[in-house]
């Protein structure tokens, strides 16, 4: 199962016991818990795990892989959710932009080898008014930009170039190669 190479772990394993979702702090705010996440993925309905905003929400602290009394790393299972999720192009409506930034946030660090902030913020304010069209949201936050620049909070220039950027390629390659497979 694609989720269980993902995250390096059975699902099978999982006993519906619910100490994870006792112990995640986001729990109250999901539209599934993570115990319920488990189920679903258990039964074949990967996709349906997928859509769930709670994988979005979902803080990666790791309390629930490390309350769980089987060891199946639950955060892991709900990482690689997001993952097909975006391969799959069915993220959660809410979570859309949340995506977006992931993605911008990627793409900016293989281009350059470091983050660009300007880059990040820029592209990542034209994808997301692409997804909804939304002037608010493509102005907020403009009011941060003078006090930025007076505080030299804003860095025009990008920050000295990585030395090896063939090593940085070589790390996002691996990685990719180490998910399609
Ligand atoms: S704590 Fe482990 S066994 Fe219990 S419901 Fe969560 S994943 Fe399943
Ligand atoms: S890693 Fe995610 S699902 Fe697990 S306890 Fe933390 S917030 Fe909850």
């Amino acid at each position: 199962m694609r989720v269980e190479e993902l995250a390096h772990t059975h699902v099978a394993d999982c006993y519906q016991c619910g100490k994870c979702s006792a112990g995640c702090p986001m729990a109250d705010q999901m539209d599934v818990i993570p115990s319920g996440i488990m189920r679903l993925v258990q039964i074949g309905e990967v996709e349906k795990a997928a859509k769930t905003s709670a994988v979005w929400q979902c803080l990666a602290c790791q309390t629930c892989s490390t309350r769980c009394p089987k060891s199946v790393l639950v955060a892991d299972v709900l990482d690689s959710l997001k993952q097909i999720a975006v391969e799959k192009n069915i993220v959660h409506p809410k979570a859309r932009r949340t995506a977006i930034f992931q993605k911008t946030f990627i793409n900016t660090v293989r281009r350059n080898g470091r983050l660009n902030e300007l880059e990040l913020t820029g592209f990542f304010k034209i994808f997301g008014f692409f997804n909804d069209y939304s002037i608010p949201k493509l102005m907020a936050d403009g009011n941060l930009a003078l006090p930025m620049i007076l505080r030299n909070k804003l860095h025009f220039k990008p920050g000295s170039p990585v030395k090896d950027k063939a090593v940085v390629k070589r790390i996002f390659e691996k990685c990719f190669e180490e998910t399609e497979k």
